[in-house]
């Protein structure tokens, strides 16, 4: 069992959340929005993160593990509809279908599935046809949506699919001026053409994720579904950052300084002492580190700071490796510190303070990584 790490939390802004659904509503006001609340909502709580998206207009809502879909209806989130979309043979589809989830179809077989599913249940699947316009990962080639669909077509008429959706998923979303965001949307819109020429009334048709929604009205169709804008960050930190759309980052890393103390010039730092201290200074120890979610490769050099940290009203950055359950912060020379003050590593950037975004530059990763792998050993506070 993980313990849980008392002198650090993730704060997450409810609030921020449900405004942030908004203003992705008002970028794509012709479509619905579904928000995607998969991998514990990025990191900020499954059922709290749902409930403040739906209070922001968000009508339905996407996991991708099946059990997530299902724990939101077992948790009383009964509003807005729900998609799931990955899943292996054998997965709790009866169950999926009986908490009234729709479902993907990605495949011949798993059509198979969730027909047997559904008459198990004795309820219609409700279906979205998943279709591999050039993602190259999970999805119908439009080759074998045309072998499936006489087959999803002929479980519609007796009652155990409804086939409601067709969707997609981008490669480039964010480089909306990439060709294959073209070549994506033409092949999207064929397969669109070809499922309702068979006969299917579909009830959505959906392509966008956040940088899509936020970048390229063209592909909104019925129902936009953004994940990591939900939550605060750009999606596309190249053209903007979150107040470029209007967005504010809902979580909050902070911890308390486990210990401080001074040291000498020419002190090595952390493991391999990658960072050597080059004046008499003050050091002060973060109770984080990697088996928490934070990077390593966030590290420092005396060269390079590591992962940016707020301490008052400064922004310092780590010094040398980052450990297992900490990291150490080169206070300088003057810091008045003391063990139990609190820092934060990342946050609403709002006060000019560090940012998720921050520590995925620090560490050569994306605002995703950082905010989904904050571990379980860090208490959510929901505010
Ligand atoms: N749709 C699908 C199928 C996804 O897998 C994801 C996440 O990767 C999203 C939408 C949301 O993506 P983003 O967080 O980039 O908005």
């Amino acid at each position: 069992m993980r313990h849980v790490n008392a002198p650090a939390r993730a704060v997450v802004d409810l609030s921020v959340i449900t405004s942030n659904v908004r203003q992705l509503r008002a970028h794509a006001p012709t479509a619905e929005l579904m928000a995607v609340v998969k991998a514990d909502a990025y990191g900020h709580g499954l059922v709290p993160s749902a409930r403040a998206a739906v209070a922001g207009g968000a009508t339905w809502l996407g996991t991708a593990q099946m059990g997530e879909a299902i724990a939101l209806r077992a948790a009383g989130v009964s509003g807005p509809r729900i998609l799931t979309w990955l899943y292996a043979p054998g997965a709790p589809l009866a169950q999926a279908i009986q908490a009234d989830v729709d479902v993907a179809v990605s495949s011949a077989s798993a059509l198979v599935e969730v027909v047997a599913a559904a008459r198990l249940v004795g309820r219609t699947a409700r279906v979205h046809l998943k279709v591999d316009t050039g993602l190259g990962r999970n999805g119908l080639t439009p080759a074998d949506l045309g072998d499936v669909l006489p087959a999803a077509l002929h479980a519609q008429a007796e009652g155990a699919v409804a086939l409601v959706g067709v969707w997609s998923h981008l490669a480039f979303a964010d480089e909306p001026d990439h060709p294959t965001v073209r070549t994506q949307h033409a092949v999207f819109a064929d397969a669109v053409h070809l499922v309702e020429a068979a006969g299917a009334a579909l009830e959505v048709r959906h392509l966008a994720n956040s940088a899509a929604t936020l970048t390229s009205p063209q592909v909104h169709y019925d129902l936009v579904r953004p994940g990591i804008a939900v939550y605060g960050l750009s999606p596309v930190p190249q053209l903007g950052g979150p107040e470029h759309y209007g967005l504010v980052p809902a979580m909050t890393l902070e911890a308390e300084l486990a210990t401080v103390k001074r040291v000498p010039a020419g002190h090595g730092v952390s493991y391999a002492h990658q960072y050597v201290t080059t004046h008499d200074t003050v050091l002060g120890v973060v109770p984080l580190g990697y088996a928490d979610g934070i990077p390593r490769h966030a590290s420092g050099t005396p060269q390079r700071l590591g992962g940016p940290v707020r301490v008052g009203e400064r922004t310092l950055g780590v010094a040398g490796r980052v450990c297992m359950d900490q990291l150490v912060v080169d206070l300088g020379p003057g810091a008045s510190e003391r063990a139990g003050d609190r820092v934060e590593l990342f946050g609403t950037g709002l006060d000019g303070g560090p940012t998720a975004q921050d520590w995925a530059e620090a560490a050569g990763t994306i605002s995703y990584e950082i905010v989904t792998r904050i571990g379980a050993s860090v208490p959510r506070e929901h505010v």
